[in-house]
């Protein structure tokens, strides 16, 4: 592994703190505490919740477009430039092109396309990473706002980070089945 990537890699999984207790479902938590906890992604502090419980923000748009208001489907999903990330993601797994599922149905792990139920879940891990970055990246935006350099962290790309981070996840949690790194990126369907 090259050294730049395996720099990036320790730096990830300092972050985290996974819990293996449990075998048939990944539990997590998006707050900074880093411990794995249930956690809905209803109960975040996005900005609609945070007015709809009397908080006074000076701005109740998108931190990512700008545009919309900020709830949890659009943070999460529906943003263009969030959606920009998931096209990727759905690409990267060879899902049909009119692919398009709903949040509930990415956090349950529901993947019509797929009928592997371990390739399945290695999808599901991916996209539970892939909010975990968006939320992260989403408070760099937002604490960046009050001190410079705002743009380059706007202008991040979370996606081969995701790749990264989610392959670390997934090698870690499939001891039967190999997840080798250049499968994982060209055919992260395919086990071998
Ligand atoms: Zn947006």
């Amino acid at each position: 592994m090259v050294f730049g990537m395996a720099n990036g890699l320790s730096s990830l999984i300092s972050e985290l703190v996974l819990n293996f207790s449990r075998d048939d479902e990944w539990t997590w938590s998006l707050e900074a505490s880093g411990g794995f906890s249930r956690v809905s992604l209803n109960r975040l502090p996005t900005k609609d919740n945070l007015m709809r419980r009397g908080i006074a923000l000076s701005s109740s748009v998108c931190l990512f477009c700008g545009k919309e208001e900020e709830s949890r489907d659009h943070c999460f999903l529906l943003c263009p430039i969030i959606k920009i990330i998931w096209k990727k993601v759905w690409s990267w797994w060879k899902s049909p092109s009119l692919f398009c599922p709903s949040l509930d149905d990415i956090l349950k792990g529901n993947f019509e396309f797929l009928d592997n139920k371990l390739v399945s879940k290695l999808l599901h891990v991916v996209c539970l990473s892939l909010l975990w970055h968006i939320w992260r990246w989403r408070n760099k935006i937002l604490h960046a706002q009050t001190e410079s350099g705002e743009t380059p962290i706007r202008h991040e790309d979370i996606f081969p980070s995701l790749q990264r981070m989610s392959f670390l996840w997934t090698s870690n949690r499939a001891p039967i089945n190999r997840v080798v790194w250049d499968n994982w990126i060209q055919r992260p369907g395919v086990l071998i």
